[in-house]
């Protein structure tokens, strides 16, 4: 919820409707909203999926009972701020001392967390150091808009209220990135994906059920595709709104072949690093036959291109076999890995080798199958041109998958929370203006 807006861009009987809206949610104690998560859990319990929630930590210090029995019963919990404000307008020093808050009261609540994510889903440079500092694992902070929106079926009003909050999100273009998550500082980045069910609800206005459905389904094929990571963003208290198309985006998941991974952001944080550590040895035996050793997990996923494997594989996707064994001999001409120029920079090696690639610095194009050259700089736009060149490379190659026990893609459900009373919602607004009042005396 993106209160800092409301009164910006809304006019008095917007205001005077959400103002209803927000009564029907929360109540005097926490009953209300109680039923919501009561509600939500049911839900995504008979869907076989356990969401995350980021809660503030000021709201979990008036609410710890209820919370500490949803995290007994499984749901994962994560870090919303220590109060919902701002954080890109806090320094490092600012934001450690907040998150040190925040950690005691999780501790003190005796609510397990590993995780984090931004109120208003804003950081800045400083974030993940901040966050390293005191041992988080995961923030999942980084917006990313799909252009899914049918814009023919609304008013430039609602579009517009819409684009304002892709902007105050800072959410860049699925088009034009990988939605992936990434390690920065020690920290895995995962993205979160827009429309949300407050984009949807809220400021585009949409009450048709085939409409959200259309537009998280049109999310799911698209990132299915690309074999990419689905953040569902919905937040407790619209989960009457939005529950037909949570339930048709994770019935749709489950019928794909190969499957859809459905994890926490926990469950895809700890993957990430454990990927983050297999390698291959791979020795050139004779001519056109490679021996390879995989040093990785069991529920790695070995994948080979255009090749012949003298071992058990199956055909997975997009003309990849999956192979089972963990010692193999390869059939191959050429070097079945990413021969790189020799001035590639760090950036772009880091990216190739997180994806799952061998990558080599060499003078010697004419030994690999794909060669790139011109990567001395390398930014996030670059990494889906990289990728999709060497998606159509017709040769050999090599690879492990970046989802685990042979999955395409990775879908998770996660929704903040920001308030469970209304004394939690008037205290937010309060501390968003002190921050203001705060950041106009400074
Ligand atoms: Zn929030």
């Amino acid at each position: 919820m993106s209160l800092p807006l409301l009164s910006q861009s809304r006019g008095i009987g917007n205001l005077v409707s959400r103002i209803g809206t927000i009564i029907s949610r929360f109540g005097l104690t926490s009953g209300k909203f109680e039923k919501l998560l009561r509600k939500f859990n049911v839900i995504t319990r008979n869907l076989d999926c356990v969401p995350t929630f980021p809660i503030t930590a000021k709201v979990l210090q008036r609410n710890p009972k209820l919370i500490r029995k949803l995290s007994k019963n499984g749901v994962e919990f994560a870090i919303h701020g220590y109060i919902h404000i701002d954080h890109k307008a806090l320094s490092f020093e600012e934001q450690v001392t907040h998150y040190k808050k925040a950690i005691s009261v999780f501790q003190a609540c005796q609510v397990p967390y590993t995780g984090f994510r931004a109120p208003f889903l804003r950081t800045n440079e400083d974030t993940a150091r901040a966050l390293s500092r005191l041992y988080f694992t995961y923030d999942s902070s980084r917006a990313v808009n799909w252009h899914v929106v049918h814009r023919a079926g609304h008013s430039e009003t609602a579009l517009a209220e819409y684009e304002r909050l892709v902007e105050f999100y800072q959410a860049q273009s699925a088009e034009e990135i990988t939605v992936l998550p990434r390690l920065n500082n020690g920290i895995v980045e995962i993205p979160v994906c827009i429309p949300d069910d407050e984009a949807m609800v809220e400021r585009l206005g949409i009450k048709d059920i085939r409409e959200m459905r259309k537009i998280w389904g049109d999310i799911l094929q698209k990132t299915y595709s690309r074999g990419e990571l689905f953040t569902i963003q919905l937040h407790p208290e619209r989960i009457n709104e939005c529950q037909p198309a949570l339930a048709n985006v994770i019935h749709r998941a489950k019928i794909y072949q190969p499957p859809v991974w459905i994890a926490t952001l926990r469950e895809i944080s700890a993957w990430w690093r454990e990927k983050a550590e297999f390698t291959f040895d791979i020795q050139e035996q004779g001519t056109g036959g490679f021996n390879v050793h995989a040093n990785c997990s069991d529920r790695a996923a070995i994948l080979v291109k255009n090749g012949n494997v003298y071992a058990p594989a199956k055909e997975w996707s997009s003309g990849y076999q999956l192979v089972t064994d963990r010692d193999f001999r390869l059939e191959s001409p050429l070097r079945p890995v990413v021969g790189v120029a020799p001035e590639t920079c760090e950036e772009a090696m880091d990216f190739l080798k997180s994806d799952g690639f061998i990558v080599e610095k060499s003078e010697r194009p004419e030994k690999y199958g794909i060669y790139l050259e011109n990567l001395a700089r390398f930014e996030e736009k670059d990494k889906r041109i990289v990728l999709e060149r060497i998606d159509h490379a017709n040769v050999t190659l090599l690879r492990y998958w970046r989802w685990p026990y042979g999955t395409r893609m990775a879908l998770t459900v996660t929704g903040d929370i920001d308030s469970i009373t209304l004394f939690d919602f008037v205290f937010r607004i309060y501390e968003n203006w002190r921050q203001k009042r705060h950041n106009l005396d400074h």
